[in-house]
């Protein structure tokens, strides 16, 4: 009896905290939708009529603003005297452009705007005294919410729940140390609180950023939640609830997605040479002729060559400790000296040297030894230094409180 009464406040009040924000969010949605939009670019539109194109084949700033009745004069004034602002020969073919008609007979452009970029446009304006600027959409970051459950694939989960295929990648390498991605199980399952891009409030530009994530892998969960604090010391990273940092000092593998081919094995036997003694010292990543092989750490290029049965390899150094080997690689893609970040490409996977397919080696060398990197109790990337604790567990707390919130 006592038990019962302690359970059920805890459980009205997660129950409520959850419906809240739904109601919410609808609240949000409605208001939005009843904008009327009456500027373009800042200008006011009520007084021009509005045509918008994009820049076909053959289409020059001249052309387009002669066939809207601007004299040669204007336009000849552009193109010289405000090179620096809007260089008229590098329109882009695809690129939008806007041109505000005047509403009376002439039909004639009172004001051009290119756009650049999807953020980034220029404004030509032609009345009275000309002149050109370059400006930027106003950029908001809307957060969002998703979920889904593995069937085979995490880019297929994605695709099948309407989400970028951005979102899959961002969330394969919040996760690249705690999850392998080649041996998720049906009924994996994953939610994210995520900010998307909008341009001027209507136009979405994708995903942003990943805010907090939950992921669970074989019935385990994985939280992870992106914090920086206030501090110009800290990168943005992420920390599970306690603090931890997600990364590894090492990538689990040198390829993104692959299948290990064949483990470090120091007794294996190979038919081909009479079963006798052939020791693996390195573990096999199959992957696809030019695959990027990617450095699992942090390092300086100590090697990088062809010879004899490594074919194209590269070796880096870690530190005093550690170092690592890929071998039999297509081409290579630093030289000895390099200084290489965790995760940048160093080569691309090939079949040279002793291979019968294409594959990358990974050789992992602790203090001169090579020794099976998956057996190694590899060093985690720093905690959260102690200092930020307190900051960050207040800054977790409503993020866990909405993934905790999002259903399935
Ligand atoms: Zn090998």
């Amino acid at each position: 009896m006592l038990k019962k009464l302690a359970f059920l406040p805890i459980i009205f009040l997660f129950f409520n905290a959850c419906v809240d924000k739904d109601e919410d969010l609808i609240i949000d949605d409605t208001l939005e939708n009843k904008e009327i939009i009456q500027s373009l670019y800042g200008i006011d539109i009520s007084e021009f009529d509005i045509v918008k194109d994009t820049v076909r084949n053959g289409d020059t700033f001249g052309g387009i603003l002669d066939a809207n009745a601007v004299p040669n004069s204007k336009i000849f004034e552009v193109a010289e005297k405000f090179k620096d602002s809007f260089d008229v020969r590098r329109m882009n073919v695809g690129k939008p452009y806007v041109l505000f008609n005047s509403k009376d007979s002439t039909a004639q452009t009172k004001v051009f705007v290119y756009e650049k970029s999807r953020i980034n446009y220029v404004v030509v304006d032609l009345r009275d005294t000309t002149t050109v600027f370059n400006a930027q959409k106003e950029v908001t970051y809307i957060e969002k919410e998703a979920s889904g459950v593995i069937t085979s694939s995490l880019s297929q989960t994605m695709e099948e729940e309407n989400l970028s295929p951005y979102m899959s990648d961002k969330l394969s390498n919040i996760y690249a140390w705690t999850v392998n991605f080649f041996h998720l199980q049906a009924g994996d399952r994953f939610k994210v609180v995520y900010t998307e891009k909008f341009i001027n409030d209507s136009i979405s530009a994708g995903l942003h950023d990943i805010k907090a994530a939950y992921f669970e892998h074989r019935g385990q969960p994985l939280y992870a939640f992106e914090y920086q604090g206030d501090s110009l010391q800290l990168i943005p990273d992420y920390y599970d609830e306690e603090a931890n940092n997600l990364r590894r000092a090492f990538l689990k593998a040198p390829v993104k997605f692959s299948r290990i081919s064949s483990r470090y094995n120091l007794n294996r036997r190979i038919k081909y040479y009479g079963y006798k003694l052939r020791p693996h010292k390195g573990t096999d990543f199959a992957a696809p002729i030019g695959t990027p092989i990617l450095a699992t750490a942090d390092g300086v290029v100590s090697k990088s060559e062809y010879r004899g049965g490594n074919g194209n390899y590269v070796k880096i150094r870690h530190n005093a400790t550690y170092d690592t080997q890929y071998l039999h690689m297509k081409s290579r893609k630093v030289k000895v000296g390099d200084f290489v970040r965790q995760g940048e490409v160093i080569g691309y996977v090939g079949m040279t040297g002793n291979t019968g397919g294409p594959h990358v080696c990974y050789r992992f060398w602790k203090n001169g030894k090579q020794v099976d990197p998956f057996k190694q109790d590899l060093p985690a990337s720093k905690p959260l230094p102690q200092q930020y604790r307190e900051d960050y567990q207040q800054f977790i707390t409503p993020l866990k409180e909405k993934l905790d919130c999002i259903n399935y």
